[in-house]
């Protein structure tokens, strides 16, 4: 009943179009639930995440949860995950994403999952790091084991544009380190970002996880803008 009241009095809001959601709603509302653009890059390979990245670090497969597209639902969900901290909308969308995910974790193996670390400052800045509490979620759902730990980030640097390619390289490269290299010890591990746009970010921190430790990687994330 006093449930019934405080729901009545602060509505939830749906995060895309700011309707009032049903208690069985969680953070989007069915209708919005229903046109999220999912991409199903993981019933598909070759699929735009994994021409991306082909050629520049070996993984078994990529895949994103939803398309990017300016003004779209995706934009609006990583406008409140960036801006409004809604950490818990970040492990909701994992949970979803996990779910979808089942049957191809399954197949190929993967037992592990690692978030990409947010440098100390920018945590301080945003709160949390959406990766990791997208990776949380994932998971949470699909019981592997959780490795974020063993990989931090050493610099903030992600201004790369005035560099060349190679000076851009080297700047990458050393932007992550690996902890516990014998953690990763015959795992496939799904390595989790927010958006790949270049996929410059994923590469450099696959690359120092492939270089450092005897491992298979897979990589995910919560969008894929191409
Ligand atoms: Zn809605």
């Amino acid at each position: 009943m006093l449930k019934h009241l405080i729901h009545l009095l602060y509505p939830n809001l749906c995060v895309s179009c700011n309707k009032s959601l049903v208690q069985t709603e969680k953070y989007l509302c069915l209708g919005c639930q229903l046109q999220l653009p999912e991409t199903n890059d993981h019933l598909h390979k070759e699929n735009g995440v994994e021409k991306t990245l082909w050629g520049r670090i070996p993984f078994e497969r990529a895949f994103s949860f939803l398309f990017f597209n300016q003004q779209g639902i995706t934009q609006k969900l990583l406008h409140e995950l960036k801006y409004r901290g809604n950490e818990d909308l970040a492990v909701f969308l994992g949970q979803l994403y996990g779910s979808r995910l089942q049957k191809t974790i399954e197949s190929h193996g993967i037992d592990a999952i690692v978030a990409i670390p947010l440098h100390s400052s920018k945590m301080k800045k945003r709160g949390y790091n959406q990766s990791l509490a997208f990776a949380n979620g994932i998971s949470e759902i699909l019981k592997i084991e959780n490795l974020s730990d063993s990989v931090y980030r050493n610099r903030a640097t992600d201004t790369q544009t005035k560099k060349n390619r190679i000076e851009r390289w080297t700047n990458v490269d050393q932007i992550f380190s690996v902890k516990n290299p014998n953690q990763f010890e015959n795992k496939h591990v799904l390595l989790v970002d927010d958006v790949i746009t270049t996929g410059a970010t994923i590469e450099s921190c696959a690359s120092v996880i492939v270089k450092n430790c005897n491992c298979k990687i897979s990589i995910a994330s919560i969008a894929f803008a191409a």
